[in-house]
């Protein structure tokens, strides 16, 4: 399985792909929490991206790219993962099915979570409330760039998974475990 979980900085990609992990025995790959463990090792590739991440801007397709095909031909990953925050650009959507058809495997779902904008900045300021270790992208500023980029680069990408008839749409503004239930609905082929 290889699902797709798309939206804006905030929706709550990185909660419903730590519960789907737990209960469907996926891997999640996020190429936010890679990006941030590399900052944390100080290695090359951290240094690098740090201020890219701290300005709101993307990452190379071609390092994010490198980054998902090392994991994703991990024996970890056999049984299917969530990708969490990858693909971002339509480079790196097309990178990914390059990989994939390699691996005789396909993209299953693109689940597009939706929410009011208005209220991410709450949401985003909320997460840097609660969390230990505050990000240093969650900020106000910071967001309305990381939206930016999300609007330019990623949401095209919908269109492009749409053509396949992958997309389902879930309202991430709902309580999470409404959402999980939404999920869980698509997940099982129940939606609709
Ligand atoms: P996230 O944790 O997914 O919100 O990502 C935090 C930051 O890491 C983003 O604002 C980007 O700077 C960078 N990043 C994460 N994933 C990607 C990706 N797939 N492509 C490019 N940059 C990324």
């Amino acid at each position: 399985m290889i699902l797709i979980l798309l939206g804006p900085p905030g929706v709550g990609k990185g909660t419903q792909a730590s519960r789907l992990t737990k209960t469907r025995g996926l891997v999640q790959l996020s190429t936010g929490d890679m990006l941030r463990e590399a900052i944390a090792n100080g290695t090359e590739l951290g240094r690098k991206a740090k201020s890219i991440m701290d300005e709101g801007k993307l990452v190379a397709d071609d390092i994010i790219l490198g980054m998902i095909a090392e994991r994703l031909s991990s024996p970890d990953c056999a049984n299917g993962v969530i990708l969490d925050g990858f693909p971002r650009t339509i480079e790196q959507a097309k990178g990914l099915d390059t990989m994939l058809v390699e691996m005789g495997l396909s993209v299953n779902h693109v689940i597009e979570m939706q929410v009011d904008e208005n209220i991410l900045a709450d949401r985003i300021l909320k997460r840097a409330q609660e969390s230990e270790q505050v990000r240093d992208d969650d900020n106000v500023e910071v967001l309305k760039k990381r939206l930016k980029v999300y609007h330019e680069n990623t949401a095209p990408i919908i269109p492009y998974y749409k053509d396949g008839g992958k997309v389902s749409v879930v309202d991430g503004m709902q309580p999470i475990e409404d959402v999980a239930a939404a999920i869980d609905r698509i997940l099982n082929g129940q939606e609709g």
